[in-house]
Parts: structure tokens; C-alpha cells; sequence
């Protein structure tokens, strides 16, 4: 996944190496603790309010209308096509939703890179995407202008991890990591209760990975480094290996070791960095539970005991861990980003 700096022009584009497109992500900057107070007061003040969360995927639209994953109003989905069909969905269905009560805000977890800069003047675009139509799409200049809302707006692993955080695998840990091994390879997550965000944003799907034996031959397909860790590791990195989809591939296809060996050399190097209380891992590739006993294994293997934490060296469950929130991360995401967005103004 890819993204741009502060201030740089939104049409760089490259030209692809390795013939792949990735799907980008980003994320924000909250102190979500301090926010989770002010959402709590609100709550007790008796006011009721309903959040808009959607999901903008490079495929599809989710949105929806609620507060929390027990209380959702109404949800739709729509194929992502152009801009403004799309947007204008999405307008669409929360302008149909006032029905069910006043909406306080609305909330993205965005495809792209994106513009997560305040200060910047492309703030809230979708910024130099692969996705043919949107680049440069003001996505939260059209929803204010729309809906007349406060509207949040982050990443999309960002937004699952902030969902994660709230209802689902992550609740209570200040300091996690939320990794995403699908079409692309994003991540997101809290350090110190603040979502990962800083010169851009992470960009774990593109740290460096040495070559597992046997895979010398594979270029990758990252269009922008080819071998880093989406090149040799993402869903179409298995097919273009493979010659199939992952989904497609036996349990014990030699492709699922190999898999394993590159994400517990990713996770190595995401443990030593961060630190991590706990690793949530979404997407569709990791939709084969099998990966999860497999990685954990590389992962003791390789830090051999270097870092002393008892969730590594004694292989437990609870380090390494599917989404709780599953497809709805993203869309519950939103929702998570539109309270936010409500506590910070
Ligand atoms: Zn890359």
C-alpha cells in the first residue's frame, strides 16, 4: 500500500514495475482514550445521536447508520464505479436515513493514499490511487458539502483498528498492531493509545523481507518495489506464484508455509519496532485460520527468545489473532472515526 508526503502533488503517478495493483490505505492521529470520555459523556447527557460510517473500498461502498456493531439501522453496499456515481450513492442513502434519528456525523475509512494532513489543501482527498477516476477525489469536501456534518475521516486499516479497538480484538490494549493480508497488505493500529500516523503514515505492506529459500525466481508484484513484502506476500503475489488463488489452493499446498514464512519475518520486524501487545490479522488470505498456529510458530522461531514476552516464546493463542468485527471493521470503522469527530469538535 502506498502514499504520499505532506504537500506533495497528487499526480504522481508511477509507472508500474512488476504489472500489480495495490490497494493503499493511511492512518490518523487520536488520543482515543481521551475520546472514548467525552463519547461516554455524551452518551450519559441523554442526546441521542446516530453516526454514518462507510466504508470506501477500491471495489465496493459500505455504509451504514448506527453506534456500535449491536446497533445498526440500516446498511448498504454499492460497487465502486466513478466518483461521482458513487458518492452520490452514498449522499443517496444517508439523506434516506433521517427516519432514524439525527445524524451527528458521518465517518471514512478511506481506500487510497489519501491527504490526512489538516493543514494541507487536498486534506480529505484520495490522493495518488492505481484506482482508474479517483485520484484526486475530494471525498470529505463532498460529504460536508452534502450532508452539512462533521465528518472523519482516516485510513481503512486505521478505521478497523479504531473499530477493532472499541467492540472487537483490541479492546483495552493501548498499543496493537492491525494487519491486513489481502489484494494489498496494509496496517494500522494504536501506539500508546494513539493511532499510528506521523510523516505519512506506516506503510507496513512495503518493509523488506529476505527471500524465503526456493522463491529466488519470484520478481513480486509490488508496482513500486516488486519484492518488498505485498510483492511476495499479497493475494495476487500468491496467484502470480501459484497460478491460483489463494482461496483456490489446498491446505497442504507448499504455498501456505512459504506465506507463513514471509509474514512471521514481517511480524518479526513489526515486533521489534512496536512492540505490539497483540496482532490483528484480516483480510482475505488470512481467511485460512491454518496461517495463524504457522505464523506464530516462524515468529518464536525467528526472535529465538531475543524478546522475552511469554505471548512469543509460549505460542499463545490470544498474540496473534483474526478480526472479532470481520467484514464490518471497515463500515464500523467509520462510525468509530464519525464519533471522533463528534468528541473533537
Ligand atoms: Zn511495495
Amino acid at each position: 500500500m502506498t502514499g504520499v508526503g505532506r504537500g506533495l502533488r497528487v499526480t504522481d503517478r508511477r509507472t508500474s514495475l512488476c504489472g500489480a495493483d495495490v490497494v493503499p490505505y493511511a492512518p490518523s492521529l487520536y488520543n482515543v482514550r481521551y475520546q472514548h470520555r467525552r463519547i461516554a459523556g455524551m452518551v450519559a447527557s441523554g442526546e441521542k445521536l446516530l453516526y454514518g460510517g462507510i466504508e470506501a473500498g477500491g471495489t465496493k461502498f459500505v455504509c451504514a447508520v448506527g453506534t456500535s456493531p449491536d446497533d445498526l439501522r440500516a446498511e448498504a453496499r454499492f460497487p465502486t464505479t466513478t466518483p461521482a456515481e458513487t458518492l452520490g450513492r452514498v449522499i443517496g442513502f444517508f439523506r434516506e436515513q433521517a427516519g432514524q434519528g439525527r445524524l451527528a456525523a458521518v465517518g471514512v475509512s478511506c481506500f487510497g493514499p489519501v491527504d490526512l494532513d489538516a493543514g494541507s489543501p487536498t486534506y480529505g482527498y484520495i490522493t495518488s490511487t492505481p484506482k482508474r477516476g479517483w485520484e484526486g477525489t475530494d471525498v470529505v469536501g463532498a460529504m460536508r458539502r452534502a450532508l452539512g456534518l462533521p465528518v472523519g475521516f482516516d485510513t481503512d486499516t486505521n478505521g478497523a483498528a479504531l473499530a477493532e479497538h472499541r467492540w472487537g480484538a483490541a479492546r483495552g490494549l493501548d498499543s496493537f498492531i492491525y494487519l491486513t493480508v489481502g489484494t494489498g497488505i496494509g496496517g494500522g493500529g494504536l501506539v500508546n493509545g494513539r493511532l499510528l500516523h506521523g510523516l505519512t503514515h506506516p506503510e507496513m505492506g512495503h518493509i523488506r523481507v529476505p527471500r524465503v529459500p526456493g522463491d529466488e525466481s519470484f520478481a513480486g508484484v509490488c508496482p513500486f518495489h516488486c519484492d518488498c513484502l505485498e510483492g511476495l506476500a499479497s493475494g495476487p503475489a500468491i496467484e502470480a506464484r501459484w497460478r491460483a488463488r489463494a482461496e483456490n489452493l489446498p491446505p497442504d499446498h507448499p504455498a501456505w508455509e512459504m506465506e507463513a514464512r514471509y509474514l512471521g519475518l514481517a511480524l518479526n520486524d513489526l515486533v521489534c519496532a512496536l512492540s505490539p501487545l497483540r496482532i490483528v490479522m484480516g483480510g482475505g488470505v488470512m481467511g485460512n485460520r491454518r496461517l495463524f498456529p504457522m505464523v506464530r510458530e516462524h515468529l518464536r522461531g525467528l526472535l529465538n527468545d531475543y524478546v522475552r514476552a511469554r505471548e512469543i516464546t509460549e505460542l499463545r493463542a490470544d498474540y496473534i489473532v483474526p478480526p472479532e468485527l470481520g467484514e464490518r471493521a471497515g463500515v464500523l470503522g467509520g462510525i468509530a472515526l464519525a464519533q471522533d469527530a463528534v468528541a473533537s469538535a
